[in-house]
């Protein structure tokens, strides 16, 4: 039976099977040392002229994947690298197995890769998430999702999984759509968030919802944004602004504090947004001093009470944040009946940490006529709202309770934990910076006979 390699340091003097990949072959002389690398480390084995399997091991390349036996040796105290938990201890290989062969990697595997060019690497993805701190990120990253899960689910969540083929959503991006089969000329939208399917789940009566949601958004990429991300997407029913704001704010701390982080301040500190652009200058900012930065310590604070619209380009008052959002309670009348715009607030709470926004939710309209009168304010006409909305101003008058809820970005917050700059070296498979997915050279064209079955019409190729 396979052992893993960080298993071999309590397993002086037993016989063991390894397998993995060549990491790094050394001749000394007569001697061959390769370092093997399995997920969880490095272990070297020695080969002699007297080994059986010397010759093979004389053939061994960088990334070659074989299978090693034999059994588990002290190395003699001068011999000892500190430097790795398995650097007490070697493999004088008895069997050597070649399970498969490997073409020279097109660039170094063993180090950061920051230095290569991104299409490059995203090409050869899959040897590139090879390198430790792509195999670290990855691993954080999943040891996060893990902990936010338990944590959810302690606390009596239940995880829903809402539809990927939905319908275009004003989240305030452009959605990325899909032609439908069955019903040509009509298209799907891929979800820019599941924040309707998460409001109309607390009509059905699912109190404390979340889920691990991919969010989908074509917009222009930059450094902290990609097409595809993933939000801890929660939604809670019968709760008020401050609820949800502690029952993130207690799941951060233990998630956190779990993975060896220090907090700066706790509880977190709490700014209204006027506030906020009065100390700070803007609604997102980094409130660690010097020593605080280098020691890696998360600032993490809250920002509420936004205003609820602001003109756009045109001139026409749109949503801040969010259009499903309620208002403050002080501002209802105002709203409903469209007065006063520019002074309507809204109960919608931002996550801060380090300098990003790192999450932001509301308690959100739960009457058909609040949800109403926020598109009138953005000039939407009644045939309009109910086309695009009517489903949401049915299930508000169908028994909604009232409810709020958040989203956090996972990957802004893996960055604040890996120190990354770029969203890109904490996904697995990202689009470029140029717009695609390089290992499987999307998008591409479609062949005739699916654009005929979809009933489609290529038109021009060069915008
Ligand atoms: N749907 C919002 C977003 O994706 C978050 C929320 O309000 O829950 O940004």
């Amino acid at each position: 039976m396979r052992i893993q390699i960080k298993e071999t340091v309590d397993k002086i003097g037993q016989s063991v099977e390894l397998a993995g990949w060549v990491d790094v072959r050394r001749d000394h002389g007569k001697l061959i040392f390769i370092d093997l690398r399995d997920e969880t480390g490095v272990i070297q084995l020695v080969f002699t002229p007297k080994s059986k399997d010397y010759e093979l091991a004389s053939s061994l390349r960088p990334e070659w994947v074989i299978k090693v036996s034999g059994e588990i040796k002290a190395r003699p105290d001068n011999m000892i690298n500190a430097d790795i938990e398995t650097g007490k201890v070697e493999l004088p290989v008895e069997n050597l197995e070649i399970l498969n062969e490997a073409k020279t990697p097109p660039f170094p595997l063993d180090t950061d890769g920051l230095d290569i060019d991104e299409e490059l690497r995203l090409k050869y993805r899959y040897l590139d998430l090879r390198r430790k701190r792509l195999q670290n990120n990855l691993r954080l990253r999943s040891q996060f999702v893990e902990k936010i899960r338990r944590q959810l689910f302690a606390n009596g969540f239940s995880e829903i999984e809402t539809p990927m083929l939905t319908k275009s959503t004003p989240e305030g991006s452009r959605d990325f759509v899909v032609p439908s089969r069955m019903y040509p000329g009509s298209f799907f939208a891929l979800p820019q968030s599941p924040q309707q399917y998460k409001q109309l789940l607390m009509a059905s009566g699912f109190e404390k919802y979340f889920q691990i949601a991919r969010c989908l958004r074509d917009e222009d990429l930059r450094s902290d944004r990609s097409f595809e991300h993933s939000q801890v997407d929660i939604e809670m029913a019968f709760v008020s602004q401050e609820d949800v704001m502690k029952t993130i704010e207690e799941m951060i701390i233990t998630v956190f504090e779990s993975m060896g982080k220090k907090l700066q301040t706790k509880p977190f500190p709490v700014f209204t947004y006027k506030e906020a652009m009065e100390k700070y200058g803007a609604d997102k900012f980094d409130m660690r001093s010097d020593e605080e930065k280098e020691a890696g310590v998360l600032a993490f604070a809250w920002v509420k009470d936004f205003p609820f619209f602001e003109k756009n380009k045109e001139g026409k008052w749109t949503f801040t944040h969010n259009p499903f959002s309620h208002a403050k309670a002080e501002h209802v009348g105002d709203l409903l009946k469209g007065e006063n715009i520019e002074n309507i607030l809204t109960p919608q709470y931002d996550l801060v940490c380090n300098g990003y926004e790192v999450g932001g939710g509301s308690i959100r309209a739960h009457k058909a006529e609040m949800l109403r009168a926020v598109f009138k304010i953005m000039g939407y006409d009644e045939a309009t709202i109910q086309d695009q909305f009517g489903h949401m101003l049915e299930a508000f008058d169908s028994g909604t309770p009232p409810h709020g809820g958040i989203a956090l970005g996972i990957e802004r917050l893996i960055m604040i934990l890996t120190g990354e700059q770029y969203v890109r070296e904490v996904q697995a498979f990202p689009q470029t910076g140029k717009g695609h997915t390089s290992v499987m050279d999307a998008p591409s064209k479609l062949d005739e006979k699916q654009l005929k079955e979809l009933k489609l019409k290529v038109t021009s190729e060069n915008d």
